[in-house]
């Protein structure tokens, strides 16, 4: 069978960490969250690792050439060899660009770009009702997953709050960064056609039933 290197696209929230995870034991592809294989890189003290580390220990932002070696060093190993999921990259289309090169020179190409599509609204509902404890960190969901006694943790008995990361005005904020520079990233994939959205709105389930269909037809064609 051919392989299937997936990009995952979708805003904070759309329940694409999710996805990958399921779509890594469906699939039997290894899931690539980048901000997971960077630590690991790190961790493993690899050479790209060890650069990597340099601008973490600083407090600077990792660059793209030094992302792009850590998915690399991960691609080129026996466990992509069927293909991957790739997550947290890239996030513009300057990194799609850099990523599409370093494909080529890999002698591989992207199979599609998967967009976990949720609104705004949906984005704010799912995120801003988020209630952490402030004593053990507990977390529960004022719509989806709400404590027994309001503002109280069932695990601990601590205060619940609304971290400063999960108040709506923020969340927006984030959204807004997000719409900035994911849309001209969505066109891109557009143009090369390789972009599958999918409505994330629906239930886990059925996200992933959806994503599973649009590969099986991808496969399907590639085969024809
Ligand atoms: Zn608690």
């Amino acid at each position: 069978m051919s392989q299937l290197n997936l990009v995952l696209l979708g805003p904070p929230g759309s329940g694409k960490g999710t996805q990958g995870e399921r779509l890594q034991e469906d699939l039997d592809l290894p899931y690539y969250a980048t901000g997971d294989i960077l630590r690991a890189a790190v961790r493993d003290e690899s050479d790209i690792g060890l650069e990597a580390k340099e601008y973490m220990d600083r407090g600077d932002l990792v660059p793209d050439d030094v992302i792009i070696g850590v998915i690399s060093d991960r691609v080129e190993g026996d466990e992509a060899k069927d293909g991957f999921i790739l997550d947290g990259f890239p996030r513009t289309t300057g990194q799609a660009e850099a990523l599409d090169e370093e494909m080529e020179r890999l002698g591989r190409e992207l199979s599609a770009a998967v967009l976990i599509d949720v609104d705004d609204d949906e984005v704010v509902r799912r995120l801003g009702g988020r209630r952490t404890c402030e004593d053990g960190g507990h977390i529960f969901h004022a719509e989806f997953d709400p404590a027994k006694e309001e503002g109280v943790c069932d695990a601990c008995g601590g205060r619940l709050v609304v971290r400063d990361d999960d108040k709506p005005e923020v969340i927006r904020n984030r959204l807004g960064q997000y719409h900035d520079k994911t849309e001209p990233l969505v066109a891109y994939y557009d143009d090369q056609g390789l972009l599958q959205r999918v409505d994330g709105t629906q239930a886990p389930d059925d996200v992933n039933e959806k994503i599973r269909a649009l590969i099986a037809t991808h496969r399907m064609e590639e085969e024809a």
